[in-house]
């Protein structure tokens, strides 16, 4: 499968609208009620807890077939459970009352990287529940079965207004370098890259000065360029590496996972903390947008009050994530785990046109694929033919919704199409 990282020779600026978000530190909320999910891919959870009982944060919730866990990301009384709808769906959940005495249940430290094993390391991150937070919500611990040559830490955050992972790593730099060696102990990796945007100075300083502390192991800071999809572990690992793979970086060698996920790993191997707090970005019309540090699972609403509210009366909508891969929403919603951002923008319904047969979408396509067949393929329900266009590569960029003169949602029907072939490959029902 190919890739071209700035595929088309026009240049694409795609406004960033975070320079002012980057400049304010990050701020903290705690909640009055949080909702943790009893469900992970449409599976129920085996719930270990119960409505009534106490919980500290950091107390194992339930666990799936796997033995991964979700832990609680306040302490209190579990108060009820019900039917909520989460920026991924709807879903049953633990209503947890918080008491804001912030009660931790901590796991034991790693100790001496030279005195532990890769069984204790790779146990840490499988039961720490640790997650990709790069967006995706992928289980760290997948990433970390077969050895590898190179750690990426990607730094780059590339999506518009998001500044969260910028503003936590400048603040918590020697967190993310504190994984490191026991992860190169695990995978047997010689070399790391510390990836991020070339305009972050900020961070780029502070990374280099931790490196020059860590001498006993090899980190290199890269800087790329300001654009999008640039973020992409495709993106970098081209970038970084001048390789191209399959489905997943481990086949070249990679394994690429975002600066708070490295962040919520140091602070496990170290603290023995389990990742429950997610940084996001509150943005786009709200009264004080800003960056805020808050346990996992609290609702959008709350967010968004807790930065003034809303700054408009006119009807909103609000994104799960960044404006370009992010899910709307117009009822509220339970921020994930892997949230980083809750975006209000005006509900403005932009009709869409007919198509123009343009062809900008497959131009822009960093995939090579062509988004215009794949929606006319699917509008015909034809599998096969959504088979051979590859439909199942996308990447989620979002770029050919961006570039539509016809404001044709085309990523939308694309991850339709996405959907729809992963199944058939799988032999589900068509
Ligand atoms: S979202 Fe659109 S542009 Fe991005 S990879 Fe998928 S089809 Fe290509
Ligand atoms: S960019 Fe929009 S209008 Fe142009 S070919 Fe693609 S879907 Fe059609």
């Amino acid at each position: 499968m190919s890739f071209h990282l700035f595929k088309s020779s026009e240049k694409l600026t795609i406004p960033s609208n975070k320079e002012e978000l980057l400049k304010k530190p990050y701020t903290k909320f705690d909640p009055e009620f949080v909702y943790v999910p009893l469900s992970r891919n449409g599976k129920s959870l085996k719930e270990i807890r119960s409505v009534g009982d106490y919980v500290a944060r950091g107390t194992l919730l339930a666990l799936d077939d796997d033995k991964f866990p979700i832990y609680s990301s306040v302490s209190g009384y579990i108060k009820e459970k019900k039917e909520m709808e989460f920026a991924n769906g709807h879903m049953q959940a633990f209503v947890i009352q918080n008491d804001h005495k912030q009660t931790f249940e901590l796991r034991e430290p790693l100790g001496k990287v030279s005195e532990v094993s890769k069984e204790e390391i790779y146990k840490a991150i499988k039961y720490s529940g640790c997650i990709g937070f790069g967006g995706a919500g992928f289980p760290t611990y997948k990433k970390y079965q077969k050895p590898a040559q190179y750690l990426i830490i990607n730094a780059v955050e590339c999506e518009p207004y998001l500044a969260c992972d910028y503003l936590m790593g400048i603040s918590h730099i020697s967190l993310v370098f504190a994984a490191i060696p026991y992860l190169l102990k695990l995978t047997g990796a010689q070399k790391v890259f510390f990836v991020a945007k070339e305009d972050r100075e900020l961070l780029i300083e502070e990374a280099i000065n931790e490196s020059k502390k860590h001498r006993n192991y090899c980190v290199e800071v890269v800087k790329v360029p300001d654009a999008y999809p640039m973020g992409y572990e495709r993106s970098i690992v081209s970038y970084v590496l001048h390789k191209t793979y399959d489905k997943f970086p481990i086949e070249v060698g990679a394994i690429v996972n975002n600066i708070y996920t490295y962040m919520m790993l140091g602070e496990r191997f170290l603290y023995g903390t389990v990742p429950v707090t997610r940084c996001l970005t509150v943005a786009g019309l709200v009264k004080k947008p800003q960056s805020v540090l808050a346990p996992a699972w609290t609702l959008a609403s709350d967010l968004i009050k807790f930065c003034g509210g809303r700054s408009t009366k006119k009807p909103t909508i609000v994104v799960d994530g960044g404006p370009m891969t992010g899910h709307a929403h117009r009822q509220d919603f339970v921020t994930c785990l892997q949230s980083n951002g809750v975006l209000v923008f005006r509900d403005v319904h932009e009709r869409a046109e007919p198509c123009w047969h343009c062809g900008d979408c497959c131009s822009h396509c960093p995939m090579d694929l062509q988004p215009v067949q794949i929606q006319m393929a699917l509008k015909r329900k034809d599998i096969d033919r959504l088979i051979a266009l590859n439909a199942d590569k996308c990447i989620n960029c979002g770029l050919c919704s961006y570039v539509c003169p016809a404001h044709i949602d085309v990523s939308n029907n694309v991850q339709i199409a996405k959907a729809l072939v992963i199944k058939a490959k799988r032999g589900e029902k068509k």
